[in-house]
C-alpha cells in the first residue's frame, strides 16, 4: 500500500526478478503484507491483505497513487478482471467523503481500482446523518480502515456558501458550510472570487468535517480511539493534480 492497493501486471521479467528479490527478503523476515500485496493480489484486495495492512500503509498507499497520478503514470489494471474478482465479496481499505466535482473522482487521482475503497460524495464534503451511516457500515461492519475526508480547490460549494447562495434544497447544503466560512481566520478579501480566501475555507470545512464526524458518530469516535481507524482530511489541488494530507 500500499503497495497492497497496487494491481501489478503480474508477468514478465519484472515478476521474476520481483519474485526472486521477495523471497530472499521474506527468508530474512523483512517483507511487510504491503510489500507482498502486489504479488498475492492479481486483480481486487483480498480479506487477507486488507486485513494485514494498518491506516498508515493504506494512507501512504494513497499518497503513491496519486503520485503516479501526477507523473502520468498508472497501474495497468484490468477493469474486467477487477470487477469479476470483485464480485462475491469487498474488502476496501478506506471510506472516503468527497464533493461532487466531476474533476475530482478519487479512485482516478489515487490510481485506485474497483473494490479499493468505499466513496461517499456530496458537495462540499459535508457531513450528515446518511452519510455517518454509511461511515459506520463501511468500518464497522465491512472493515475499512480509514476515514478521509476530501475537499478540493476552487469549490463551488464553497463559494456558494461565501455567496450565500440560495437555491431549493441547495440552500440547506450550504449553511452546513457556512461555519466553516465563519471560522476561517483570513486577513485578505473575503469573497467567492478571492481563491486564497476560498481555500482557506475549504481547508477549514474539511477539518470542521473530521471532527464533526468524530463528534456526531460513536461508533467511529470508539474505533478511531480504539486504534481500529484513522480518521483525516485532504485537499485535492485541481490546478497541480496533487492532494495535501492534512490531519
Ligand atoms: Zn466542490
Amino acid at each position: 500500500m500500499c503497495d497492497a492497493l497496487e494491481h501489478t501486471d503480474a508477468c514478465g521479467s519484472n515478476r521474476r526478478r520481483f519474485l526472486r528479490t521477495a523471497g530472499a527478503a521474506a527468508a530474512l523476515g523483512l517483507l511487510g503484507p504491503g510489500l507482498f500485496a502486489p504479488l498475492a493480489r492479481a486483480d481486487a484486495l483480498t480479506k487477507a491483505q486488507r486485513d494485514k495492512m494498518t491506516p498508515e500503509q493504506i494512507i501512504e498507499a494513497m499518497k503513491k497513487g496519486n503520485e503516479r497520478f501526477r507523473r502520468g503514470e498508472r497501474h495497468d489494471r484490468n477493469y474486467l478482471r477487477e470487477q469479476k474478482a470483485s464480485a462475491k465479496g469487498q474488502y476496501p481499505a478506506a471510506v472516503l467523503l468527497s464533493c461532487i466535482d466531476s474533476r475530482a473522482p478519487a479512485e482516478v487521482i489515487m490510481d485506485l481500482g474497483i473494490g479499493d475503497i468505499f466513496n461517499c460524495r456530496v458537495a462540499g464534503n459535508i457531513e450528515n446523518a446518511d452519510i455517518l451511516g454509511s461511515m459506520e457500515f463501511a468500518c464497522k461492519v465491512a472493515g475499512a480502515k480509514v476515514v478521509l475526508v476530501m475537499g478540493h480547490t476552487a469549490c463551488g460549494a464553497i463559494k456558494g456558501a461565501i455567496d450565500n447562495a440560495e437555491l431549493g434544497n441547495l440552500t440547506g447544503l450550504l449553511g452546513k458550510i457556512k461555519p466553516a466560512v465563519d471560522a476561517t481566520a483570513y486577513s485578505g478579501e473575503r469573497t467567492a472570487t478571492n481563491y486564497g480566501f476560498v481555500d482557506a475555507v475549504a481547508h477549514t470545512n474539511v477539518q470542521m468535517t473530521v471532527s464533526n464526524i468524530r463528534k456526531h458518530s460513536a461508533v467511529l469516535a470508539e474505533m478511531e480511539t480504539q486504534g481500529a481507524i484513522t480518521l483525516s482530511g485532504a485537499i485535492y489541488n485541481l490546478e497541480t493534480g496533487g492532494i495535501e494530507f492534512i490531519k
